[in-house]
This record gives structure tokens, sequence and C-alpha cells, in this order.
């Protein structure tokens, strides 16, 4: 690429990133962080949230596992102690009754306490309704008369109270071997009903306890419907298959995002299923997060605009005005100021100097212009004589012809030349020459003053005089009269005939032509003087030929 090209494209880039892109970009890398580490918070609470529910879920498992433990370890107590005291009564044919006033105060973990014979029938109870009910075929009867040892059995689901329970059973034979009773013990699982109310309040989240073939026994509130139904397919494969150890937690997610977590209830085939759906637990802070995107683009956008407006009313404007201000001065308003009353106060010192520039360079030009006046002046005057000189005169023909021509009115011009001037100076000397033609010059401005005329020093000892609006007669009569006022001078000249200063003249005059020049006018009356000179001294003639655009303005050689 060339340097050229390089060049320009560095000042297209320079141009694109102009005090507007700037602003913008510091307002963005002013707000941009603050508004992202706002979203990044929220993605973090997020995190902390879901992180919080997992929590809960893995505590109340735990609560659950513990609740159970409790209620089992009690449970056996109970059954014992029981046993003891039933092995000891039936000697005395009241066990029944002692077994039922011993429960009368309630306790925390049992619910009831039943006693059956070795075939399963419930012969006692402290629930008058489980009096009478076979239990023979149930596994945990059967296991504890096999083993000699407290069972609990699986979760169950009451024959006659349609509830949820775990019943425990303890062979009396384990603590009397002459005796074939079993006692039975319903828990109390009042722990379960707290924690599936507990988890209640939880969006997205559901509990439900299953048994060993995957029936839900029990479930929070609003997953009441699927009691007495199998789980969905994919939790449950996941729960049944899960064997956590007792106390832990087994995780897993779902296709749809959803966590599941199952815990085992001791002594027990069920499990507690937890689904977290974090879809739904998280909806709300996802709906903040949302916000919190559009409020930075909205941040953003009025960042943008801001820092755009900004730019336009505190920079970019006061520079243009700035600059018009320095335009306009550059272009010669003197008086182009910047208007300080529109500019903020950081440009105040700016325009302060700008102004005093301004004023000043203006003061110097007007005296520059005084001082070009007073030269052009000086340029176009002759100190000898206190007329204009040659220059001053040609500016004056032109300008008058110009007049002439527009308002076709007739010019005239009459060539002065002292007669025998030579000698003059000769004679007299040359400091007496310059007073002789001192007093010429006088003389002749006194004759323009009177005709209104401008009269000049065409160069040594020769004169002009310009009469604007005039015709040839009446310039031959001024020619007469200027001639006239130097012989009356009486400025004594002993080499001359006449024996005092005296002038030729030659008189031109014009209506200017279309085609003609000021110097046609010029060369017409030196002709004329030529001729004077010739006719002798002392003496006007005017030009006859001179063409004029009017016949009657044509002058005729007198
Ligand atoms: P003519 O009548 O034919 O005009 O004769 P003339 O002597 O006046 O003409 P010429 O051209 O021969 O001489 C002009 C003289 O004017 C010559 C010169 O010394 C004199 N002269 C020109 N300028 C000045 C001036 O500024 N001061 C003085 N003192 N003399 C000047
Ligand atoms: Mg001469
Ligand atoms: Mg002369």
């Amino acid at each position: 690429m060339s340097r050229i090209a390089i060049i320009r494209k560095k000042a297209k880039l320079r141009g694109l990133f102009g005090i507007r892109a700037r602003l913008v970009i510091l307002a963005l890398i002013l707000v941009c962080p603050l508004m992202l580490d706002r979203i990044r918070l929220l993605e973090h609470t997020r995190a902390t949230q879901l992180a919080a529910v997992a929590n809960n879920v893995a505590t109340l498992a735990q609560r659950a596992s513990d609740a159970q433990r409790e209620v089992i370890s009690s449970v056996e107590a109970v059954l014992k102690s029981a046993a003891y005291i039933h092995a000891g009564a039936s000697q005395i044919g009241r066990s029944c009754s002692i077994l039922r006033a011993s429960l009368r105060v309630d306790l925390p973990s049992i619910r009831m306490l039943s006693v059956a014979d070795k075939n399963g029938l419930v012969y006692c109870s402290t629930a008058a309704t489980f009096v009478g009910a076979r239990v023979g075929d149930r596994a945990y009867f059967r296991r504890a008369l096999e083993l000699h040892d407290f069972v609990v059995s699986d979760f169950v689901v009451g024959a006659q109270s349609g509830k949820g329970t775990i019943l425990a059973a303890y062979p009396v034979s384990a603590v009397d071997t002459g005796e074939e009773a079993v006692l039975i013990a319903g828990m109390n699982l009042d722990w379960l009903s707290d924690i599936m109310t507990n988890l209640a309040g939880h969006a997205g989240l559901s509990v439900v306890m299953i048994d060993g073939e995957g029936t839900v026994l029990a479930a929070s509130p609003n997953q009441r419907s699927q009691i007495g139904f199998k789980l969905d397919r994919a939790p449950l494969a996941f729960a049944l298959g899960a064997n956590p150890p007792e106390h832990e937690l087994a995780t897993s997610h779902d296709d749809d995002d959803r966590l599941l977590a199952v815990s085992r209830i001791p002594g027990t085939n069920a499990r507690l299923v937890m689904t977290l759906d974090e879809n739904v637990v998280s909806a709300a802070i996802d709906q903040e997060i949302r916000t919190a995107y559009l409020q930075l683009g909205l941040v953003c956008l009025i960042a943008l605009l801001g820092a755009l407006i900004a730019a336009e009313r505190l920079i970019v404007k006061p520079i243009s005005m700035l600059t018009s201000a320095a335009q306009r001065f550059a272009h010669g308003d003197w008086a182009a100021r910047a208007n300080r009353a529109k500019l903020p106060s950081e440009f105040q010192p700016l325009a302060r100097a700008f102004n005093a520039m301004a004023a000043q360079l203006g003061q110097r030009e007007r005296e520059l212009l005084e001082t070009n006046n007073n030269l052009s002046m000086m340029a176009s005057m002759d100190l000898l004589s206190g007329l204009g000189n040659r220059r001053g005169f040609q500016n004056r023909l032109d300008f008058e012809w110009v007049r002439a021509v527009q308002n076709g009115h007739c010019l005239a011009l009459l060539m002065l030349d002292v007669d025998h001037f030579k000698m003059f100076n000769d004679s007299y000397g040359h400091p007496e020459g310059d007073a002789c033609l001192s007093r010429i010059g006088e003389a002749l401005a006194g004759v323009a003053n009177d005709t209104g005329g401008f009269a000049a020093r065409y160069g040594g000892e020769e004169f002009c005089l310009l009469l604007p609006e005039t015709d040839a007669a009446a310039a031959v009569v001024v020619g007469e009269m200027v001639r006239d006022t130097i012989e009356r001078l009486a400025l004594p000249h002993r080499s001359s005939v006449f024996q005092r200063v005296t002038i030729s003249v030659g008189v031109a005059a014009a209506v200017p032509a279309d085609d003609a020049v000021p110097s046609d006018l010029l060369e017409a009356a030196d002709a004329a003087l030529y001729a004077a000179k010739h006719r002798g001294r002392n003496t006007v003639v005017e030009h006859g030929l001179m063409r004029t655009a009017a016949p009657a303005a044509m002058a005729i050689a007198s």
C-alpha cells in the first residue's frame, strides 16, 4: 500500500474516532462494566439460589433419615420393654390390659401397639380397630418370628386406615422363649408430613415417597394426585436403581434439566424422591436477568445518546462557533467575535483570548489601512508643487474617463509647459527654478479649485488640469485663464522674450467614444501643447482633430 493511501486511511480513521465517538466509547466504558457486573451478580445469585435449594433438599433428606432412625430406635426400645411387660403380665393373664395401660400416655413415635399370636391374629391392641386383624401373611411378621428379633416393615398402606405407615414387629420369644406372641407397633410418621409441608413452599420442588415397587405412598401437597400411582418412568428408574448409603443422597439430572435426589428411609425399601425443576426455581431470577439485559441495552442506548448530545452541545457546537468566528474574521469581518454567553465555561478562556486577539488585530488592521491610505496619498502627491503627481493624475484620468463614458459627458484636459525653463534654471539656478515651479503649482491649484478641475504635475516643468464635464470651448477659456494667471504672477525671466515666466497650454476635449482610451486624450493635449510651442509660446492651442462621440463636441484648433 502506498504511503499516501496509508495516510488517507489514517485520516479516515481519525475522522471516525472524532470527539463524538470517543465520548460514546468513554460512556460505554463507564456504564457497561457496572451493568455487566450486575448481570454477573444475578447469574451468581441464580447459581447460589439453586445451590441453596439443592442444599435444602439434602438437609430435608438428612432430616427424614434422622427422624426415621430416631423413630425406629425408640419404637425398638418400646417394643422390647413391651415384650418384657407382656411376658411378665401374660403369666397373670392381664397382659393386654397392662399393655394398653402402659401406652395410655401418647408416645411421639408410636401410633398403636398390638399383640398378635403366632398365627398373626391380633388379639390385643391400643387401637381397637386392629383387634381381630390378621397379619400372619405379612413379610415383617414372618421374618420377626423367624429371626426372633426386631423387624421393620416396608412402607405400607394400612388396610383399615388407608394411610401409609411403617410397622415394627418384635417376637416376645426373643425375651421369653415360652411365649409365641409377636408385638407389633405402628410408627408415628408425622415427621413425613412435616417434611412434605415444609417443602410445599418451594416452587419447582416436589417430593414423593415411594415404596420398593415405585408406587407413590406420600407426596408433597402439590403432588398429592400421584398417591397410589407409579412414579414417572424416568425418575422411577433412577429412584429404584439408586441405592445410596444411609444418610446420603443420590443425585442425577434428567433430560428436562431437573435435579433428582433420592434418599433411603432406614430399615425399609421406601425412598424419598425429590425432583427439583431448576427452570422453575430460577424462573424469577431468569426474569430478573432478562430485565437486567434489557436495562443494559437501554442504559447503553441512553449513554450513547447522552454522550452524543453532550459531545454536540458541550464540545462540537462551541468549537464550530469559535471556528465560524475565526473564519469570519479571516474573511475580513473585523467585528467578528466569539459569543461568550453561549459557550460552556471551559471554552470561556479560549473565547476571551480569541476576542482579545481579534480586537488587537482589528485595531492593527485599521492602523495599517490608515497608514496605507496615507502612503498611497503620498505616493500620488508631488511635494514640490503640492499638486497630485503623474501617478495620481493617471488614476484620476482613468476614473474621470470611466465616469464620462457612463454619463456621456465631455472630458477636457489641459497640458501646460513652462516656456524656456531650462534657461530659467541657467539664469537663476535650480533652487530658484524649484521655487518657480512651486508658485506655478499654487496658482494652478487656485484655478483648479475655481473650475472644479484636478491639477497635477505631470513631470519636470509640465503640468496638467483635468476638467470633468467640460467641453472644448470651456476648456479653452480655462486654458486662457491659467495662462493669464501665470503671466500675471510676473515672475521675472530675463532670458525669455516675455521677460517673465509664461506657459504654453495644449487643450483637448472629448466625449469618450467606445473604442477610445484615456491616452488618446493625453496624446491630443500633448499635440496641442506642441503646437502652442510652435506658435511662439505663451499661448493656448486646442487640438482640432480629437475625435469625439458627438460631432458637436469636436474640438477645432484655434
Ligand atoms: P520650452 O519652452 O521648449 O519648453 O523650453 P524648455 O527649456 O522649457 O524645455 P526643455 O525641455 O529644453 O527644458 C526643461 C528644463 O526643465 C530642463 C530642466 O533643467 C528643467 N527642469 C525639469 N524639472 C525641474 C525641476 O524639478 N526643477 C528645476 N529647477 N528644473 C527642472
Ligand atoms: Mg517641457
Ligand atoms: Mg518648457
